[in-house]
């Protein structure tokens, strides 16, 4: 076991630390606005019983945070985790307001969560809770109140079952937008599926073009290792693997498997569904995730849960560049430690912006009943992150110079993506005038 211990995984404290590390950069920032930007705006916890398929009754824990309203409703993943608490919750609902203020789209941010373990359960199980849990949030939720998405352990089919259960509860509307992340046929967008992994390609494709890795210029040939093989890793592995990346390695909660010659993701994708797991797949070696973390790759994408690069493991990181799928997946002492070894980190809130890009242009859709194709969509996100990616870059860039103070030397792409985000939350929030 590495010396881990001296760090402070509390994810409260984690996203005020990252805060403070931007928030001094940011000129004339109120004392009290840093108060009001570093708390959520609002915070339920719902408890409610479920009757099993053994006819047991089992109690669930939910929790649904909303962090700022200040660009428009909240907009925010819900996760299905043994682990979720309402810390990592209020923590992932700030990531949120950061994230669409950085790619510009109009929401607010929040998070939901619901302590359970999905594995565990059959979908009937599944179904009622989502339902029961749908009609506890009841008017919190709503198409210009609060919208939710898919995260961990949930999916198109979750969004349907919430989607319906608020329409039951509140009939005679067009209630298409109080949820995104939906299937086609319900109004899902065309793109939306792949988006949050086309936006980490999307913003890796425009940070390598900028020349700062001089030996790699674009993803093709590039040694990719992914840790989480769901909705965002096992399409990111698509998505890399067409540019001309060699995925060497990828995992799921079982372990990792690794293929130096590179790892066909069709193939991955075609054994973790026959068998439950990407781990024992022909002609691939067994490695855990720690290992893969540790590979010697180009761009390591963690695509999984939080906390997984931290001050235990940073200074055995190979990779040149980390790409942040996953939310939180670097603690802030990890950041340290990265930054001083010259290793570049692509912030979550730029890189799986591109999700919420998506769930935005679905909610604008779903407000006509139109569906676009999957191009249009596509490009258009395409377009947001690289804007957002050449905001930061730019930004970055100036800091360098010494156009701007520093304050602690050079700051890394996650505070500087947090500065711009921070400074249009600020700025919106004292354009609009302190209430009353
Ligand atoms: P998912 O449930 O579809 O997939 C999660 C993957 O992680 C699975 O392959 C699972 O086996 C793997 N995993 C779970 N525990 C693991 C462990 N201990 N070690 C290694 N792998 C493990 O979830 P997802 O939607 O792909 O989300 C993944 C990450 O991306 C999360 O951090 C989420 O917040 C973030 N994210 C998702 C979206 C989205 O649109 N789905 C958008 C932005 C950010």
């Amino acid at each position: 076991m590495k010396s881990e211990a001296a760090e402070n995984l509390d994810p409260i404290a984690i996203s005020e630390q990252q805060f403070d590390r931007a928030a001094r950069h940011v000129k004339g920032l109120k004392r009290g606005l840093v108060d009001f930007l570093k708390k959520p705006k609002r915070v339920n916890i719902v408890n409610f019983p479920v009757e099993m398929d053994d006819d047991s009754v089992q109690s669930f824990q939910g929790y649904r945070v909303v962090h700022n309203r200040v660009f428009g409703p909240s907009k925010g993943g819900i996760r299905y985790h043994p682990d979720v608490t309402m810390e990592e919750v209020v923590s992932l609902a700030k990531l949120m307001t950061w994230k669409c203020a950085l790619v510009n789209v109009p929401f607010g941010g929040a998070k939901g969560g619901l302590v359970c373990d999905v594995k565990a359960l059959s979908e009937r199980e599944l179904r009622r809770i989502t339902r029961r849990f749908t009609s506890e949030l009841f008017d919190e939720l709503g198409p210009h109140q609060d919208i939710p998405a898919p995260d961990l352990y949930t999916g198109e089919q979750t969004m349907a079952w919430i989607f319906d259960t608020y329409d039951k509860l509140h009939p005679g509307f067009n209630n298409r937008p109080v949820v995104t992340g939906k299937p086609i046929e319900m109004g899902g967008a065309y793109g939306r599926r792949e988006a949050t992994a086309n936006g980490c390609l999307f913003a890796t494709e425009r940070f390598l073009s900028r020349g700062l890795i001089p030996e790699r210029t674009d993803v093709a040939g590039a040694r990719v290792a992914i840790q989480g093989f769901g909705d965002v890793g096992a399409v990111a592995a698509h998505a890399f693997h067409r540019q001309g990346a060699k995925i060497v390695a990828v995992s799921d909660s079982k372990g990792a498997i690794y293929d130096a010659n590179g790892l066909d993701p069709a193939v991955v994708e075609e054994f973790k569904a026959a068998s439950g797991s990407v781990v024992g797949l022909a002609d691939t070696m067994t490695i855990t995730n720690q290992e893969l973390l540790e590979l010697d790759c180009d761009i390591l994408l963690p695509a999984a849960l939080g906390d997984q690069i931290h001050a235990g493991n940073a200074a055995d990181i190979k990779a040149g560049l980390v790409v942040e799928g996953a939310n939180n997946p670097t603690t802030p002492a990890a950041d340290r430690i990265l930054q001083a070894r010259g290793i570049y980190v692509l912030p979550d809130i730029l890189v799986n912006a591109g999700g919420v890009t998506v769930s935005y242009y679905e909610w604008v859709q779903n407000q006509v009943n139109e569906q676009w194709d999957y191009d249009t969509t596509t490009e258009k996100m395409r377009a947001k992150i690289h804007a957002a990616t050449d905001a930061v870059f730019d930004r970055w860039e100036r800091f360098v110079v010494g156009e701007e103070d520093s304050g602690d030397g050079r700051p890394d792409f996650r505070t500087v993506a947090l500065v711009i985000a921070i400074e249009r939350v600020a700025h919106a929030t004292l354009m609009r005038g302190i209430w009353p």
